[in-house]
Parts: structure tokens; C-alpha cells; sequence
């Protein structure tokens, strides 16, 4: 696989900066390219490891880079694993992180049955069409209201031995997230660990 530079196929800085520090501890030479363009790419596959190959095909495409994309589904057991592949429009197309915690908490209600868990299927790309996929999970619980200001996404609702990942620091975040767990495993498969 061609590996000396590479596009992190997101538009969504939260998670770039993420993708970024777990990247350059693992991979101290790759070059990642910043600063590129390419057409939004509509998340139309019924998997997420089917949308992580859609994102970083259009991004191969558009840049003739090697791409990282992922695509990450939050799965609550109480809910039949709802919001899964619709995470990120959970609350209807255009929904801000907030609308979608609303709507979160108000369908699981008092429901005692809080647990859940992140996945995020990580697929790297090369121009040759050569593809690498890991998926990584956090295991955790829904809380009863947010708490914590940093993260993004369902963080602050997402309690993981007793803190929401919205209380705990991006570093710390970064040694156990569900992403950061997906880039490693695609790391090592890269690296031939
Ligand atoms: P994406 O597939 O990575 O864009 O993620 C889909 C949605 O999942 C995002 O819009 C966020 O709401 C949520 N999400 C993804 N990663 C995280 C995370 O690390 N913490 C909290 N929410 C996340």
C-alpha cells in the first residue's frame, strides 16, 4: 500500500484533529495533506464499513492520494441498536449534535437499560484501489442528561466507568476511543504487526 502521504477523508474538524494526533504517533513519516478539496459524499451504504469505502474511493478519486475515512454509529441496546448507520442524522438531515442528544435521551426516557456502544469502521485506500478496513468499539452507557463540555457528538451522554467522554480529556479519549482503537488496528494492518 502507498503510504508515504495521505488525505483524512472528513470535513469535520473534531474528528480530523483526532484522526491526526492517533496518525502522527503511529506513523512519524506518513505526511498527511491538508487543505484539499473534494464533492460531499452522500452516506448512502446500508453498513458503516460500507460508507468508510464510499468516503475514501470519492476521496482517491478526487485527490489521487491514499485516503483514511471512517464512519462511526452509536448502537443502543434498549433502542435495537438505533441510531447505528443513521447516527449522525439521527434527529432528521441537518441535525446539530444537540438536536440529536434530545432526541436520544427523550427515546430511551427512564429506561433502565442504558448500555451501548461506539463503532467505527476505519478503511485506508491507495490509489492502486489496495484497501484496508479495522473497526474498532468503545463499550459504555447512555446517561439521564450531559454532562461535561469537551468531545463533540454524543459525548456528553456517553459515560464510560463513570465519566461522560466530555469529562475527560481529548489524550484520554484518544487512548480508548472507538476511532483511535479503529486507526491503530488499521495501523498495525498497515504496518504488517
Ligand atoms: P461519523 O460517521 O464519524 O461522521 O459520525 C457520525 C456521528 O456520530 C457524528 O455526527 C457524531 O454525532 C457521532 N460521533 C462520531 N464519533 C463520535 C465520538 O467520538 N463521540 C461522540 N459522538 C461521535
Amino acid at each position: 500500500m502507498k503510504l508515504d502521504r495521505i488525505v483524512v477523508a472528513s470535513k469535520n474538524p473534531d474528528k480530523i484533529a483526532e484522526v491526526e494526533s492517533v496518525l502522527v504517533v503511529r506513523l512519524p513519516n506518513l505526511e498527511i495533506v491538508r487543505g484539499l478539496e473534494w464533492p460531499d459524499v452522500e452516506e448512502t451504504e446500508p453498513t458503516l464499513e460500507g460508507n468508510a469505502l464510499l468516503k475514501a474511493h470519492a476521496v482517491v478519486a478526487a485527490t489521487g492520494l491514499t485516503a483514511l475515512a471512517d464512519d462511526t454509529g452509536l448502537e443502543v441496546d434498549a433502542l435495537g441498536g438505533a441510531p447505528g448507520v443513521n447516527t449522525a442524522r439521527y434527529a432528521g438531515s441537518g441535525a446539530s449534535y444537540a438536536d440529536n442528544v434530545a432526541k436520544l435521551l427523550r427515546e430511551l426516557g427512564d429506561n433502565p437499560n442504558r448500555s451501548a456502544r461506539f463503532k467505527t469502521v476505519v478503511a485506508v485506500v491507495d490509489p492502486d484501489g489496495e484497501v484496508v478496513t479495522f473497526e474498532g468499539r468503545l463499550e459504555g452507557s447512555i446517561t439521564h442528561a450531559p454532562r461535561g463540555d469537551r468531545g463533540f457528538g454524543y459525548d456528553p451522554v456517553f459515560e464510560v466507568d463513570g465519566r461522560t467522554m466530555s469529562e475527560i480529556s481529548l489524550e484520554e479519549k484518544n487512548v480508548m476511543s472507538h476511532r483511535s482503537r479503529a486507526i491503530a488496528g488499521v495501523v498495525a494492518a498497515l504496518l504488517g504487526d
